[in-house]
């Protein structure tokens, strides 16, 4: 990476799950390539569930706390006891992690935090500081949650009238279902007038209807995709991989060496996330609809138990691959892979719009309704399953016939042109004066 400034620190805040850590260390990342010293703080349970092994050069890790320094969430009795500990014992360590700084040859001048996180820019403020949050849903998502939070939320939603009610985040078309996520996520917006900048993890091109109205209520910049350089425009020499995963990815090797034997876009590449539970129901339709193809399937651990029996052992052991966490991005950019089964989390999503991979969307929860419908209707690169109206559970059938549509069916053609328009705009991006580029510039002239 490049030479540092003497001037200008900025001090990255991490929310702890794999889709949030990755997206803000690759920003921190190209921060710093810029020239100005960046340093991603952790929640200490993170920090001691992945193995950081950063190259040379790169970003400097801190810690603070959750108050759960031996467990993180699944420590907490409630999403809402672990969410309202970690505003006050966060608050606190984030506090102390700033004033150390204070007094170093390297003073914190910007926190950069995760949106879920607001009370760290009341923090930030308390020490006169730049403050940021950044988002790592798109601006659609994040536009409606600003709609709900001041109670304007209204269908059709004017500039985005194609959404209906099924396409909403499912914290509000399915009201109830996690009050303390609902919370938070509307919590986003409640101090965002004292911010900054608003960064979200998107490019312009990609929403350009979404980023308008989002910068009508907020001074936005879009700062993504957040991919490794190497995948994207290749400026940051050393940026080839995430680095800091909270997964063991061991045997990951396998996933290379098997796809590398496998013709050209023949393979199916199926993966739900890092928090995603499928039924047992829906598990067992998903593997007999893959049981008619060649692919690639990462079952988590704890989703392990819910696999047909003698499945991965012998049942389509010389066409598949069952493990329990992939390296996606070598994966998806593989000639071998010919679709990716997905459930729509953001960073998966934008992954595979920015290496071109054509994708089957089956949403689950959260934000992935949303980029799903815009997966099949806004960007054309990929085919949304239905489930069945009665029990929501999508049939075999349904995936299977999916999954050819996208590799040989009829939208095939289009949906692959439609990926790769979509991947070289996403390099433009960040391109020299791309204006994910440009905007990234606009922070780090803000921060010295
Ligand atoms: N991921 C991975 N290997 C896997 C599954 C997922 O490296 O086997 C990465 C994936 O590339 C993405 C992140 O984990 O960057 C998941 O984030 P996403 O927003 O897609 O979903 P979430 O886990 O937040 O639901």
């Amino acid at each position: 990476m490049e030479k540092e400034e003497e001037r200008g620190h900025i001090l990255g805040v991490a929310y702890p799950t794999q889709g949030h850590i990755s997206p803000i260390h690759q920003l921190c990342k190209r921060l710093l390539s810029k020239g100005i010293k960046t340093t991603l703080t952790l929640t200490t349970f993170a920090h001691t569930s992945i193995s950081p092994n950063p190259p040379h050069g790169s970003v400097s890790l801190a810690t603070f706390s959750d108050g759960f320094d031996h467990g993180g969430i699944s420590a907490a009795e409630s999403i809402h006891h672990y969410l309202r500990r970690f505003q006050t014992v966060g608050s606190q360590t984030l506090a102390q992690v700033i004033r150390q700084h204070q007094s170093s040859d390297h003073p914190i001048t910007c926190v950069v935090y995760d949106a879920f996180l607001p009370w760290c820019l009341d923090v930030a403020k308390d020490f006169g500081l730049v403050a940021a949050p950044f988002f790592t849903q798109t601006c659609a998502v994040n536009y409606i949650y600003y709609l709900a939070y001041q109670e304007k939320l209204e269908l059709p939603i004017d500039g985005l009238t194609f959404l209906e009610p099924q396409d909403l985040p499912s914290f509000l078309s399915v009201p109830g279902s996690y009050p303390a996520y609902h919370e938070m996520v509307l919590n986003q917006f409640s101090n965002l007038g004292k911010a900054n900048f608003v960064l979200v993890n998107v490019f312009e091109k990609l929403e350009v209807k979404e980023t308008e109205l989002l910068s009508r209520v907020c001074p936005l910049l879009t700062v993504g995709p957040t991919l490794p350089s190497l995948y994207l425009d290749k400026r940051i020499k050393t940026d080839e991989n995430y680095d800091l995963m909270l997964f063991d990815p061991k045997g990951v090797e396998s996933c290379k060496d098997w796809l590398n034997e496998r013709p050209k876009g023949s393979v199916v590449y199926v993966a739900f996330g890092s928090l995603a539970e499928l039924c047992n129901a829906q598990m067992e339709e998903l593997a007999w609809a893959l049981s008619k193809f060649s692919f690639i399937w990462v079952v988590r651990d704890s989703e392990e138990t819910k696999l047909p029996s003698g499945f991965a052992e012998s049942l389509v052991k010389d066409k598949a691959l069952v493990v329990k966490w992939s390296p996606q991005l070598e994966v998806l950019s593989n000639r071998a892979i010919g679709c990716f089964l997905t459930h729509c989390g953001w960073n998966s999503t934008m992954e595979a719009v920015s290496l071109g991979v054509p994708m089957v969307a089956m949403p689950q929860w959260t934000d992935q309704p949303t980029n799903a419908k815009y997966v099949e209707d806004v960007w054309k690169v990929g085919i949304c399953v239905k489930a069945d109206e009665e029990n929501g559970i999508v049939k075999r059938e349904e995936i299977e016939f999916c999954i050819k549509e996208v590799m040989e069916g009829e939208r095939s053609r289009g949906v692959k042109e439609n990926a790769k328009k979509w991947r070289d705009l996403a390099v433009e991006a960040l391109a020299e004066g791309g204006t994910s580029d440009v905007n990234i510039d606009t922070l780090v002239s803000a921060c010295l």
